[in-house]
């Protein structure tokens, strides 16, 4: 990071705003376009880098402004290539981010939240409960500093690290206005995935949104009892609701939403589980996601045996639903689904309970 974290971040400031800036700086107008481009189209994180500036001015800029860029305090390079990083904001709270490289693709997995206040049970981020919910700045750098370890351009972001994004909806929503922006990085929009725990009024609102991002819903059981047990933390909002809500949101965007299904032994494997599954998914629209329980430490929960999966497969694919096994990622660097906390250093300060309203 550079400068000192109490002045304010260059890249908060409005169009309006630079150009009031460059004003009074003596600068002609069009510096504050120049200043903009830098920030926003070409993503540049230190004032030397905005080489068609004067260096006059740069030095003017860096004396009031800042950019709060993370920190990499750890990082772990996996077998299969995938690369985690702990990464500090300015206030000392650390997430996780991972990047996923596979032949020209690179596929980031970022954080929306320190921590998470929903508590799945077997969830290590879960574990520590929430410090605090994530800007859209900060979202977007982890983008910018997994492009930059790798120097190679992002194709696809999953909000699937720490934190439940629809517990702060309207930050993760500019984030991923940033990451489609055709003057930005200008990912694809169904190559950005939003993973939810199953927020009915943000699945509602999603609905409503004229991009195509991609949503995945965290379901895991499709048995209420089951639910209620490994997430707490949406007890209330029902599968009979969720049912409903997915529904609307098919029908109004015409995609299709992914079923996250996290096969843990003798929970969620059973016949009774398999059944209700291929209930709550047969003939509608949707992907299933089977995943391998990764392993928590300190958890009694354990995977499911291979063939157990595949089994699953079978039957909802006979029921023509379309179903996939996912294979984890990092997982020997503890980067794969729900492994993200953060084990390199005590959090300073958590405070808790900045959720948006649910
Ligand atoms: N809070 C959001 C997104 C982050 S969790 C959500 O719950 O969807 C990202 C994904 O990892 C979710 O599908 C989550 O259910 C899954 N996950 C969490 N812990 C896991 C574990 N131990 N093994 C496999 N998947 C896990
Ligand atoms: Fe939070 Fe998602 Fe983990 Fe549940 S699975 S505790 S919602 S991060």
């Amino acid at each position: 990071m550079q400068g000192s974290t109490t002045h304010r971040d260059i890249r908060s400031l409005s169009v309006d705003e630079l150009t009031e800036l460059v004003r009074t700086l003596g600068q002609p107008a069009f510096r504050a376009k120049q200043v903009f481009e830098w920030i926003h189209q070409k993503q540049v994180t230190s004032f030397d880098d905005m080489t068609n500036l004067p260096k006059q001015l740069r030095l003017q800029l860096s004396e009031t402004y800042t950019f709060h860029v993370p920190t990499e305090l750890a990082s772990q390079v996996s077998r299969d290539g995938s690369r985690k990083y702990l990464l500090e904001f300015a206030d000392g709270v650390s997430v996780e981010t991972v990047g996923m490289p596979s032949r020209k693709k690179l596929a980031v997995c970022i954080s929306t939240q320190a921590g998470c206040a929903m508590g799945c049970a077997f969830c290590a981020t879960g574990m520590h409960g929430l410090t605090r919910s994530l800007t859209a700045q900060e979202m977007l750098d982890q983008v910018l500093h997994v492009a930059h370890d790798f120097n190679e351009r992002v194709t696809s972001v999953v909000f699937m690290g720490q934190g439940e994004p629809f517990a702060n909806y309207t930050e993760t929503m500019a984030a991923l206005r940033k990451l489609n922006d055709p003057d930005g990085l200008a990912i694809g929009a169904r190559h950005l995935t939003v993973s939810t725990c199953g927020i009915i009024p943000g699945i509602r609102r999603f609905s409503q949104i004229p991009e195509q991002f991609t949503l995945a819903v965290s379901l895991h059981s499709a048995i209420q009892t089951t639910r209620n047990q490994l997430m707490p933390g949406v007890k209330k909002f029902t599968l009979l609701r969720l049912h409903e809500a997915l529904q609307e949101y098919t029908e109004k965007t015409g995609r299709r939403p992914s079923y996250e299904y996290a096969m843990i032994d003798g929970v969620n494997d059973t016949n009774a589980e398999l059944d209700a599954l291929v209930d709550f998914c047969q003939g509608t629209l949707c992907h299933v996601n089977l995943i391998q329980l990764n392993n928590v430490a300190d958890s009694p929960l354990k995977p499911s045996a291979p063939e157990r999966v595949e089994s699953f497969q079978k039957r909802l694919q006979m029921h023509g639903v379309e179903t996939t096994i996912r294979a984890s990622r990092g997982n020997d660097i503890d980067a794969a689904c729900g492994q993200l906390k953060q084990r390199f250093r005590v959090l300073k300060d958590p405070v808790k309970g900045s959720n948006e309203e649910l």
